[in-house]
């Protein structure tokens, strides 16, 4: 899986990427993160890469020439990492996600749809947004993290590309983890434990001590439907 990020701050992304499971999965390279700075594509010498909106109002907005080329940029670094992978050139563009409050929800099922690509372009914003024509041209997928509002799409992109980096083969020592926790079946996960047998006078459910498998999976998929339906009913109604 190879993430490009087209960002104002790359070093956002490089500081908050390379630690723990993901930044060992980019060490070991079974995934790759690519920052590319819209900056380095100003179309003037001071760097600016934004303006005033038309129609007036508040804020600046991020101008579409430099977004563009930064975008022609990650393409043309696919298509070489394709060639000397000796792959075939690209069959259709690639997908580019827009990190947006006005986009879809994100949910666990789009972080499995998003795993089965081989590369993924993000577009961050900030200040008021982006110029509406370049995102017409290039964004496939318009993805928010939640109702509210950021000041930038680095801290979404980065939600987005830790819940998919941990779908892909090997991120997750154990890949059974990744198949049964929240949101897989629409069902949040058990209660876990681990030692000390008991802390603070609370002791671990006998069960989990019980070595008995059938007894311990039956206690914990009650526990799951229990836990979903004290904390998230909605996710029972929609599996009916
Ligand atoms: N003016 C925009 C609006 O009202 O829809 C909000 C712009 S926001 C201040 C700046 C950037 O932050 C956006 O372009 C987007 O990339 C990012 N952003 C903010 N909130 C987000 C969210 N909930 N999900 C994903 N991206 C978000």
């Amino acid at each position: 899986m190879n993430f490009y990020v087209l960002t104002l701050f790359p070093q956002m992304l490089e500081d908050g990427m390379r630690v723990s499971v993901i930044g060992r999965a980019l060490e070991k390279g079974l995934i790759t993160l690519t920052a590319i700075n819209i900056r380095d594509f100003a179309r003037n010498k001071h760097g600016k890469v934004d303006d005033y909106p038309y129609g007036g109002g508040a804020g600046m907005v991020m101008q579409p020439g430099p977004v563009y080329d930064a975008y022609l940029h990650a393409v043309k670094l696919i298509e070489e990492r394709r060639k000397e992978q000796n792959l075939k050139p690209l069959s259709k563009k690639p997908r580019v996600i827009y990190l947006t409050p006005q986009g879809s929800v994100f949910k666990q099922k789009m972080a499995q749809d998003f795993s089965y690509e081989e590369d993924l372009i993000f577009l961050c914003g900030h200040y008021e947004g982006i110029d509406e024509r370049v995102l017409e041209m290039i964004v496939t997928d318009n993805i928010s993290i939640g109702d509210y509002v950021l000041t930038g799409g680095e801290m979404p992109a980065m939600v987005l590309m830790d819940a998919i980096s941990r779908l892909v083969p090997g991120v997750l020592n154990n890949d059974i983890s990744a198949e049964t926790e929240s949101f897989t079946e629409d069902l949040l996960e058990y209660p876990q434990y681990t030692r000390p047998v008991v802390f603070m006078d609370k002791e671990v459910p006998e069960v989990l001590l019980s070595g008995h498998h059938g007894k311990v999976d039956r206690w914990r998929q009650e526990q799951s439907l229990k836990r979903t339906m004290e904390r998230r009913p909605d996710l029972l109604e929609k599996k009916k």
